[in-house]
């Protein structure tokens, strides 16, 4: 079927006044910029988006629009006047095209614009007889519980007509609820983490720990590649990496802590460092993939002993998701395939036998002494961390700019 428009809905908000407005003009903003390359003619109504479809394909609008937060639903339609012959010709052209088989089904009138001399239930009285003799599928009509819905939509300067509502990311764009930093592995939970995180609302800087040459450098291009589907849904295109040195303070703790506790200690460095981070950046949290139970560094002992050394807010959208529901996420978002490349970053290796489940914060504490001068270390590891700014069409392929990752910042940023 040759659709005229799409239609988008902002959904029933319970917010009002002036948030509703920075909302629509946030979301409007996302989907502007998700489709400028296509050149669509955009008409705004008060509660409402039109685009104007020329010949892009369904499947190329679809993909775009399920990158913006904010947007509730969307519809491809037919657009014609106010004359019933008309609608219904179109209403049994849509009907004749699109549904194939013997469903159950029902038309639903939406009289938006108050001057037509109908009313919405008179209306669907009178045009259904003219449309059920004219359809070629058998309908079984089924006001309650259709499995198809033919909507007529009257508004003052247009008729719309379609049949399905197909739903957006819905929650709320990206950047209205402030600002808040990601801690980014290559894994597969912390980008759905942040996907998750941004259709809240939140704008997010990704915060990696890279510990190259210890640690291959195809981990830290999984950060990069896995950045790029994240920038999709940010409002210019691109998710800041601040990719932290970290290899040295990796280094002195697989040397000096014991064992079981060296993914504790480790954690809690990083989350020292992601608060400073924070701070300097005007980040009021921290996302992570983390959730209760997955390992051991996630049981609530491990999660108590770790925070315990910082005071901003940590924000765990996978706290209650089941690994299945994290992975049909991470497919629908495209990272899924980057994640699961086996390459391992400092979290997954050279991982203890036996880490403790059940850490201490005097433990951690105590062990922290062994290491010298470990304060002025994180300071240091703060101090050189590098900004790294990807977009979706990022060509950064770090394997062919040799493994220092000093060097390989330096040729990308030059
Ligand atoms: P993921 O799949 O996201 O790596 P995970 O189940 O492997 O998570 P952990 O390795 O324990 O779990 O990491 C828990 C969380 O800690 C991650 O989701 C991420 O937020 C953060 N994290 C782990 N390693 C790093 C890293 N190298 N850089 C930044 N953040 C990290
Ligand atoms: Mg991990």
């Amino acid at each position: 079927m040759k659709y005229d428009q799409v239609l988008i809905r902002f959904g029933d908000l319970m917010l009002k006044g002036k948030n509703r407005h920075t909302f629509i003009s946030l979301t409007t903003n996302l989907i502007k910029q998700n489709i400028k390359d296509l050149n669509l003619p955009m008409l705004k109504t008060h509660d409402r988006i039109y685009l104007k479809l020329q010949d892009i394909s369904q499947e190329v609008i679809k993909e775009r629009l399920l990158r913006v937060s904010g947007l509730n639903s969307f519809s491809f339609v037919k657009v014609t006047n106010h004359d019933i012959n008309n609608i219904v010709d179109i209403c049994v052209e849509l009907v004749n095209e699109e549904i194939k088989e013997e469903v159950t089904f029902k038309i639903e009138t939406k009289r938006a614009y108050k001057q037509y001399p109908l009313t919405s239930l008179e209306f669907t009285k009178e045009v259904a007889p003219l449309i059920l003799k004219r359809i070629k599928p058998k309908l079984t009509i089924d006001v309650k519980n259709p499995k198809e819905t033919l909507y007529i939509e009257i508004r003052e300067e247009a008729t719309y007509i379609y049949l399905k509502k197909i739903k957006g990311i819905g929650g709320f764009p990206v950047g209205v609820g402030g600002k808040a930093s990601l801690l980014l592995s290559g894994g597969i939970d912390s980008p759905v983490s942040a996907y998750l995180a941004m259709k809240q609302g939140l704008y997010l800087e990704g915060i990696h720990f890279e510990s190259t040459p210890m640690t291959s450098i195809e981990s830290v291009q999984k950060v990069i590649d896995i950045s790029k589907k994240l920038a999709l849904y940010t409002p210019k295109h691109e998710f800041l990496v601040l990719m932290v040195p970290f290899m040295k303070i990796h280094k002195e703790i697989l040397t000096n802590i014991p064992d079981s506790y060296t993914i504790t200690i480790m954690r809690r460095a990083m989350f020292k460092i992601a608060e400073k981070i924070s701070n300097e950046r005007g980040a009021l949290a921290v996302v992570t993939g983390e959730s209760v139970g997955q390992v051991a560094s996630q049981t609530l002992e491990s999660i108590r002993a770790i925070t315990d050394v910082v005071r901003i807010p940590i924000l765990r959208p996978l706290l209650t998701y089941d690994k299945q529901d994290i992975i049909d996420i991470s497919r629908n978002i495209g990272t899924y395939n980057i994640s699961i490349r086996p390459f391992e970053d400092c979290c997954s290796i050279y991982v203890p036998v036996a880490p403790t489940t059940k850490p201490t914060i005097k433990r951690c504490r105590q062990y922290e002494g062994y290491i010298k001068d470990f304060d002025c270390l994180i300071e240091e590891a703060v101090k050189e961390t590098k900004i790294w700014v990807i977009k979706p069409d990022s060509n950064i392929d770090l394997s062919l700019l040799g493994f220092e990752m000093k060097e390989a910042w330096e040729s990308i940023n030059k």
